[in-house]
């Protein structure tokens, strides 16, 4: 079994979704149903003891969802077929069993970080865009039909909004990027298969056609079979890997949940009333508004999504001369001790600073210092590699980063950017060669002192300081 484990139970729902089609016709057309739910609770509590999914919480939910079930068979085997007239501890249990798939989904879909309202936001649009549709088709029709009492509206209701309240919690699952997870997608199908198995029954007893051992109905054990499947999937057992839900609206959220609000004035527009053009006229307008409306967000999101790249990329650069700054600078000194710590790969820091610089200010002035600064970046950048970062420590003194670079590769590193600082100015540096855990205090302070030891040597070189 193992990691196949989940392929049996699966494999035994089709098996009893195959046994429906050949007994539907027999007096034993509710035998696979029963076997299935009392398979696949048994199926799924086992699952919580060998499979140890990451959730037992939820899986156990679905358990107690699947074993109302049981409970339900129970109690039609003793009573006989519940009423449809009257409500009664059958429909109780079945209350229950919706409750218990809620929790299952709900406690599945939450985040490891605590909640997160633009999800919950989100899968209320659709599913009430969804609500909507199913109402309009589906249960409407129950509830204006006067040759029903109000007791037999609310029992033939009953699955329908059952499965109507779980479609927001589903979405939830979807959009809180948990149905990446195998175990997810085998336990959304199950739940796809419940709801239209549903909503064919509905709609056959509102046609007046349903009859017991219809072919149909072996969607229920396939839909057993997938939620079981699910708790035995090995994607079950770990938690899923947190994914950063961006707070940004992507162009295909955007659209889906278009899709979804418009969903309720387009089933106006297209459902024939008594009221026809007055309706229609209102639920086309509500759908241009919609559609408008979403489009002026669209738009802006869009301007924010550009000033936060734009804020992004001012935080971290020197606005004279581009390069990268001290907060880039602390950041990636930081990543670097990290990755020395944990993979021992070395690296260089250095600190440049040009030689005589206020001379330079002095005779040809600020603005050609500026020229000269921006000049420099660009070539330093040029001679880079794409790994090195250079960042603007202050005034006419820069910082380098070269992660991998051992002694005499930094040294030829720094020997080529300060030969091609032009206009004959020279430039001074101290380097540190990092390549043991524990001489990564203060490097800045290490790297300067050896700046201020070649200025004292004459300028115009680089001092690597000695490790202690
Ligand atoms: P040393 O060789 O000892 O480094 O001499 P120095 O003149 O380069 O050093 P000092 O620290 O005395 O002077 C630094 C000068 O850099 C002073 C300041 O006018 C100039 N400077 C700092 N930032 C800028 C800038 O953004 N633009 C221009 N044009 N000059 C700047
Ligand atoms: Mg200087
Ligand atoms: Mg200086």
């Amino acid at each position: 079994m193992g990691q196949r484990a989940w392929l049996v139970v699966l494999g035994g729902g089709v098996a009893l979704a195959g046994l429906h089609l050949a007994t539907a016709t027999s007096g034993l057309a509710g035998l696979a149903f029963a076997l299935a739910v009392v398979a696949g609770t048994i199926a799924v509590g086992a699952a919580i003891r060998v499979n140890r999914p990451a959730r037992p919480d939820a899986w156990a939910a679905l358990a107690v969802a699947l074993g109302t079930n049981v409970v339900g068979i129970g109690l039609y085997l003793v009573h006989g077929a519940p009423s449809v007239a009257r409500p009664s501890t059958f429909h109780v249990v079945f209350a229950v069993s919706y409750l218990a798939y809620g929790t299952s989904l709900w406690r599945l879909a939450r985040r490891g970080d605590g909640s997160d309202p633009t999800t919950l936001i989100d899968a209320s649009i659709l599913g009430l865009g969804l609500g909507v549709l199913l109402w309009t088709l589906l249960l409407g029709p129950f509830a204006v039909n006067p040759s029903l009492t109000a007791a037999e509206r609310v029992v033939a209701m009953a699955y329908l909004t059952g499965d109507l309240a779980l479609v927001p919690l589903l979405a939830g699952l979807v959009f809180a990027r948990r149905a990446r997870e195998p175990a997810h997608v085998v336990l959304l199908a199950g739940f796809l298969l419940l709801f239209v198995a549903d909503a064919r029954y509905g709609a056959a007893q509102l046609a007046g056609t349903y009859a017991v051992g219809s072919p149909w109905d072996a969607l229920y054990p396939l839909a057993f079979g997938c939620m079981a499947a699910a708790a035995w999937h090995p994607s079950a057992a770990a938690e899923p890997k947190a994914v950063e839900v961006r707070p940004q609206l992507s162009r295909r959220r955007l659209v889906a949940l278009a899709g979804a609000a418009v969903l309720a004035p387009v089933t106006l527009l297209v459902h024939r009333t008594p009221y026809d053009l007055i309706g229609q006229v209102t639920a086309a307008a509500a759908i241009l508004m919609i559609l408008l409306v979403i489009a002026r967000m669209a738009g802006l999101v869009r301007r924010i999504d550009e000033q936060s790249r734009q804020l992004q990329h001012l935080s971290r650069t020197d606005p004279l001369t581009g390069a990268a700054n001290r907060r880039v600078l602390d950041e990636r000194l930081r990543l670097a001790v990290a990755r020395l710590q944990r993979d021992g790969v070395a690296f260089a820091f250095g600190m440049l600073d040009l030689d005589h610089f206020k001379d330079y200010n002095d005779t040809r002035g600020h603005t050609a210092g500026d020229a000269l600064l921006v000049e420099v970046v660009r070539r330093w950048h040029a001679a880079l590699r794409e790994v090195d970062l250079l960042a603007r420590y202050g005034g006419e003194e820069f910082a380098i980063l070269l992660p991998g670079c051992g002694r005499d590769e930094a040294l030829a590193v720094t020997e080529r950017l300060r030969a091609v600082v032009p206009h004959d100015q020279t430039c001074s540096a101290g380097l540190v060669i990092v390549t043991a855990v524990g001489a990564t205090d203060d490097l800045i302070g290490m790297a300067d002192r050896a700046l201020y030891a070649a200025k004292h040597q004459g300028r115009d070189r680089t001092v690597v300081a000695e490790p202690h």
